[in-house]
């Protein structure tokens, strides 16, 4: 320093940046319980001590990393000890929330289901699972009341049709979504399952993925129909100008509690490049993923945090060893994606859509549906990210016959908007996360609804979430509904929602506003819906057509 520069005042030591835990900065120090039991042993090697351990010794021979770790490898989860009030979820320990019973969830990428394998689930639900099963919003089949005795029967006959529960849970490459009319659409750009299946064989189960630092969602399709926006890699069918048919890449969805819509990372990737292209965008995840704290852990944060020039750079130079070429925007269509009606397929045959609420079936409604299907149809189901059930190629000369089937067993093909439109995630029924009752509330405010507004016919999605965790999409729903305690009017804490409006996936894609202060307890919830509905339809009325609105 010489005389005349002015004496600078010391600068605060800066504070030290606290460590990410991502890999790629050369310290694999766990920073986090999760991180431990995932380094101390990789979760797809429970699977031998289930088979000749748990099964034979029982559920108290499962030690705690195993039982609320990494049987989730394998598509395990405790369930909800029942009579436990949502009120006491945050307040009791893991161990006071586990019943001694399991939620085992059955991948089915894609949402394909053959004839056998629609019956193998539909057996494993009735023999071991008290006969239940819910379509999730991620196209798989979830079966409660399993017990670990049972798993190696249960892995036997799924296996044996070429189903299997790896991965399907805890931080791994989760079920693949894809279009549930892929290779059926009339209007699909390019058929994805190909690379769904390759992806499948060359990737699911391997160690080189198996230890995530969170979930990571992966959806494939030729057409914008299964929400590619929230998932945490996406390809959807593109035609480039020069290559053809291919898929626009999509990077860091995502919507839990810090909900963000993926980004396009412009380039266009060929079908044959997708399971390449995948593995290089999982790996980066990977290497560079936050592994500090599990809420800032899903890629979304990277993504934020890098951009997706930046993303597309490492992903060229560092795990692909070339450049991907640019490639022009998805187009979204106008049409509804929800797959619910009769349609036509391009083959002249045509698909019967049904909706559900909350995608609750049974083992019994599963084997009708596969007996309809074979009876009358080629056999083939798929099931919908919105938790519904199609039974593809039905010859016009079955279509009324199937459709009477599937009605008397619920399924409804020409159902109310209301019906069409709900979802529900698991909830308090066996959610240990869960504060409030999900399922069973969303059947009766449809119900209810039906029986108030039996004309309305607007298009109305609503979605009824159990915690902040916002499995069945809070975010993207005209009513999203995230279940919370809140008080009535005597004072009382009871079951509610704090409501979100407004949120939509496609052309006009925005995630809900929360309505600040707009919390509804869960009685109020039919008059509060009736009451939206309502004035929607009044104001549609009231604007007459072609004035701008
Ligand atoms: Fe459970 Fe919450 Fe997810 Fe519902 S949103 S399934 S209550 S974690």
């Amino acid at each position: 320093m010489t005389d005349t520069q002015p004496a600078r005042t010391p600068r605060k030591p800066a504070r030290a940046q606290k460590a990410t835990g991502a890999w790629a900065d050369g310290d694999r120090t766990p920073l986090n319980p999760n991180e431990v039991f995932k380094q101390a042993d990789d979760g797809l090697n429970v699977r031998q001590r289930i088979e000749e351990v748990y099964a034979k010794d029982g559920f108290d021979s499962i030690p705690g990393d195993d039982l609320r770790g990494r049987m989730r490898w394998w598509g395990l989860y405790t369930q909800r000890k029942p009579g436990i009030d949502g009120g006491k979820t945050a307040t009791l320990a893991p161990e006071e929330l586990d019943d001694r019973y399991f939620m085992l969830r059955v991948r089915s990428d894609g949402g394909a289901l053959s004839l056998e394998q629609l019956r193998a689930i539909a057996s494993v639900s009735n023999d071991f699972a008290r006969g239940t099963a819910d379509i999730s919003d991620r196209q798989n089949i979830q079966l409660h009341w399993v017990e670990v005795e049972a798993m190696p029967e249960i892995w036997r006959r799924l296996e044996a049709v070429g189903l299997s529960s790896t991965e399907a849970c805890g931080d791994t490459p989760r079920v693949i979504l894809g279009s549930p009319v892929a290779g059926i659409a009339a209007d699909e750009v390019i058929d994805g399952t190909p690379a769904i299946e390759a992806i499948l064989e060359r990737y699911i189960g391997d160690p080189q993925f198996s230890n995530l630092p969170r979930k990571f969602k992966t959806a494939i399709s030729g057409l914008p129909d299964i929400g590619h926006e929230i998932n945490d890699v996406s390809f959807v069918g593109v035609v480039h100008p020069e290559h053809g048919p291919g898929f626009d890449l999509w990077v860091g969805g995502g919507l839990s509690t810090n909900p963000m819509l993926g980004q396009r990372l412009g380039a266009w990737v060929s079908l044959e490049d997708v399971p390449e292209v995948w593995a290089g965008v999982i790996g980066i995840f990977r290497d560079h993923g936050y592994r500090r704290l599990r809420n800032r852990a899903r890629l979304k944060f990277l993504m934020a945090d890098w951009g997706p020039e930046k993303f597309r750079q490492v992903l060229q130079d560092d795990y692909l060893g070339r450049a991907l070429p640019d490639g022009p925007p998805v187009v979204l269509g106008g049409r509804r994606y929800d797959h619910v009606g009769i349609h036509r397929q391009k083959d002249g045959l045509s698909w019967i859509g049904t909706a559900l609420v909350g995608g609750r079936v049974s083992g019994d409604i599963l084997h009708a549906v596969a007996d309809l299907a074979e009876t009358h149809a080629s056999g083939r189901v798929r099931l919908t990210p919105h938790q519904k059930l199609l039974v593809l190629d039905v010859p016009d000369e079955h279509v009324e016959t199937v459709v009477a089937g599937l009605e008397a067993l619920g399924l409804q093909p020409r159902p109310s908007e209301f019906r069409r439109g709900v979802m529900a995630c698991t909830g308090l029924e066996y959610c240990k996360l869960a504060i409030v009752e999900t399922k069973a509330r969303a059947a009766q405010v449809v119900a209810e609804l039906e029986e108030r507004l039996p004309t309305f016919d607007a298009p109305l999605t609503m979605h009824v979430n159990g915690c902040p965790n916002s499995c069945a999409r809070t975010q993207i729903a005209d009513i999203g509904l995230k279940g919370m305690v809140v008080t009535n009017e005597a004072g009382e804490s009871v079951e509610g929602f704090q409501v979100h409006l407004g949120g939509s996936l496609g052309a006009e894609a925005g995630l809900s506003r929360k309505t600040r202060g707009l919390k509804i307890t869960a009685d109020e919830l039919t008059d509060y819906v009736e009451r939206v509905a309502t004035r929607y339809t009044e104001q549609r009325v009231a604007t007459p057509a072609g004035s701008p609105e």
